[in-house]
């Protein structure tokens, strides 16, 4: 039986005391819901969210560099990531792929960075609405996840979070229906189960895309969706708890 996991992602959201707050908020209504919490913070407030986090929540960041060390600026690397107990980080988010155009090599090597440092990866794939209307989405997701075994392995998914997060999805108020995603995620882990049955089991499978309190049921209710990656509705205490509660 795999466990639910709700994680938040604030993206470029926050300020000290917004942040101290929502985080105290999150972690009183966490302490009753009945799956994993997590929030991805900026990198500048990951030390504070360190500070405040407890059991009931756990920490991510939303990116980490490929590199371990060296001349890199405005870097931050996995084991910095470690060093102030990160749990979780994301790699490939859209917005990353799109804005900063990384590559599927690149998500694969921040992949890996963060499994060398001790970090669960949550390796966000999803198509365009160009590429669904092509009727090419699960190939779209399955290179995105290819890269990733293609060169670190099946065995670096051990452990590991995937999240489908179809980009016409994010932030646009248009969610996938539960029987879309489902579809995907049936997909994933028939992929993923090729190479590793057990693996395959056990990876946890989130949805991603304008998730809120009133979908968020019927997403979490189809068999392959192991949980959500929030965005927008993870800023406010009261709705990203609401759909922790409905996990
Ligand atoms: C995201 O950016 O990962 C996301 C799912 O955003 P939203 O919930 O706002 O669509």
């Amino acid at each position: 039986m795999r466990e639910t996991l709700i994680a938040g992602n604030w993206k470029l959201n926050g300020s000290n005391q917004s942040i101290t707050e929502l985080v105290g908020a999150i972690i009183s209504g966490a302490k009753t819901v009945n799956c994993k919490v997590a929030v991805c913070a900026p990198y500048i407030y990951v030390p504070l969210v360190s500070k405040l986090v407890d059991d009931s929540l756990s920490l991510g960041a939303q990116d980490v560099s490929e590199h371990d060390s060296g001349a890199y600026t405005g870097e931050i690397s996995a084991a910095m990531l470690a060093d102030f107990k990160c749990s979780y980080g994301l790699v490939g988010h859209s917005e990353r792929r799109s804005y900063h155009q990384e590559t599927d090599e690149q998500v694969a090597n921040k992949f890996n960075a963060l499994k060398q440092a001790g970090i669960t990866p949550v390796l966000c794939v999803g198509e365009t609405l160009e590429e669904r209307d092509a009727g090419i989405t699960q190939s779209v997701v399955n290179r995105q996840i290819l890269a990733v075994i293609d060169k670190y392995g099946i065995e670096s998914l051990s452990g590991a979070v995937v999240a489908y997060e179809p980009v016409w999805a994010i932030g646009t108020g248009r969610t996938a229906s539960p029987e879309q995603a489902q579809s995907v995620h049936a997909d994933i882990r028939t992929l993923l189960a090729k190479d590793d049955n057990e693996i395959a089991e056990k990876t946890q499978i989130l949805y991603g895309g304008s998730m809120n309190p009133q979908n968020a049921a019927s997403l979490l209710a189809m068999p392959d969706i192991d949980g959500g990656l929030i965005g927008g509705a993870s800023l406010k205490a009261g709705d990203f708890l609401a759909i922790c509660q409905a996990a």
